[in-house]
């Protein structure tokens, strides 16, 4: 395609999105993509804290960090490395094993080369979401998707029932958009009504999910007596691995920031008891000191950290992948095509993998017009 001819609707500016965004954008299809987030990334995101006496940190407190075997993928993560938007973590990562108190597994974890984004996990999303072509909406949640027969278009409506425009393809980049359990989260009915396309209808189950709890920790000192950069942790019920985020390539130095991922039991555990709704204060801060606590038990002389706060994944991992084969759910007639880790794997490879798949059955589509 020589000029921009059409419009199409991304929402959501994680991965999958973000990478059909731009896909679609360099053959020239104009993208409007939304995330009712403040920033893109989703579960690639970067969070910015201020500790009590003013310190600026950042967390990637969602995916540390990626590895790929795709082909696809790989020529992708090279060019982002091109740009700098992406580097290698070359540090060493281990297991620990807290009966013997020593690190091991050093070459089974060092197995595959991490990739990180620079300076945060979101600088690749977000680099996406401002490529030429793409217009970017954040803090705009979509409340409802509906097909307009007649204009034979989508008109999207915000959260807060604000018009959103008229689209003739969209893509749905989280299964949320689709799932009645948002409904037990939010009390709102999902956007995307699977009556608008049937011929997808039973093709997106109530995808199981499972949770986590990451928690975000900034020392004063950095913590030498771990010889490593990022462990799993043998047989913790709550923890199931820590990483220096500090560590990463273009992060700064001036403090040492840790994260740690409880157990998806541990969260579920917590989740059983307090609800889907967003956890209270109280919540987080409880599970802060039940994850920290896990981390001091080690015995690893952690010291007192100056910044501690928790942060809930609700559906961190789906337990389900729904379209390997064809990496997205598409319904032709009507334009629209369902991506995400939910369709290949739950993570940023199946992400990015979905994310290409829906940008190329729009363009072959729209090509035609
Ligand atoms: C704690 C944790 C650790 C992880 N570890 C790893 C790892 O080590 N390696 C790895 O490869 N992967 C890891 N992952 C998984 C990885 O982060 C995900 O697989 C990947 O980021 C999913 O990308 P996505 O684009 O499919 O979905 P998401 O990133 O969830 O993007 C969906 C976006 O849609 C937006 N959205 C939803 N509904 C609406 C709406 N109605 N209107 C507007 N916007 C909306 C959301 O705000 C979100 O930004 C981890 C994830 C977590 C949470």
């Amino acid at each position: 395609m020589n000029s921009v001819v059409t419009k199409v609707a991304v929402v959501g500016s994680g991965i999958a999105g973000a990478v059909c965004a731009a896909a679609l954008a360099r053959n020239g299809v104009s993208v409007t993509v939304f995330d009712s987030a403040r920033g893109p990334g989703g579960r690639m995101s970067q969070r910015r804290e201020l500790s009590e006496d003013g310190k600026e940190l950042s967390f990637d407190h969602g995916a540390p960090f990626f590895s790929a075997t795709n082909s696809d993928v790989l020529d992708l993560i090279h060019g982002w490395e091109a740009r700098g938007l992406v580097a290698e973590w070359k540090e060493n990562f281990g297991m620990f094993d807290p009966i013997t108190k020593k690190f091991v597994d050093f070459e089974k974890e060092g197995l595959s080369k991490k990739y990180v984004g620079v300076p945060g996990m979101n600088s690749i999303c977000r680099a996406l979401c401002q490529e030429p072509g793409v217009e970017s909406k954040f803090g705009v949640g979509v409340g409802r998707l509906e097909w307009l027969e007649d204009e034979n278009l989508w008109s999207l409506t915000g959260l807060d029932g604000q018009n959103l425009g008229h689209f003739m393809g969209v893509v749905a980049s989280d299964k949320n958009m689709v799932s009645p359990r948002i409904t037990d989260v939010t009390g709102k009915a999902p956007p995307l009504d699977m009556n608008l396309a049937p011929k997808l209808d039973g093709k997106l189950p109530d995808i199981p999910v499972n949770s986590c709890f990451a928690l975000m920790l900034a020392f004063a000192e950095p913590l030498s007596s771990i010889p490593v950069k990022g462990f799993s942790l043998k047989d913790s019920e709550v923890l199931s691995w820590a990483y220096c985020d500090s560590s990463k390539p273009g992060r700064s130095a001036m403090s040492e920031c840790w994260v740690l991922h409880s157990t998806m039991e541990y969260a579920r555990g917590v989740i059983s008891q307090t609800g889907l709704r967003k956890p209270s204060n109280a919540t987080l801060t409880k599970v802060a000191e039940e994850l920290f606590q896990e981390f001091q038990s080690t015995g690893l002389n952690i010291s007192q950290p100056f910044f501690m706060k928790a942060h809930r994944w609700g559906s961190a991992f789906p337990a389900a992948s729904i379209a390997r084969e064809e990496k997205c759910l598409w319904d032709k007639k009507k334009r629209l095509a369902i991506c995400g880790d939910f369709c290949v794997s739950p993570n940023v490879e199946g992400a990015i993998l979905s994310g290409m798949a829906a940008a190329s059955k729009l363009t072959e589509i729209l090509c035609c017009l």
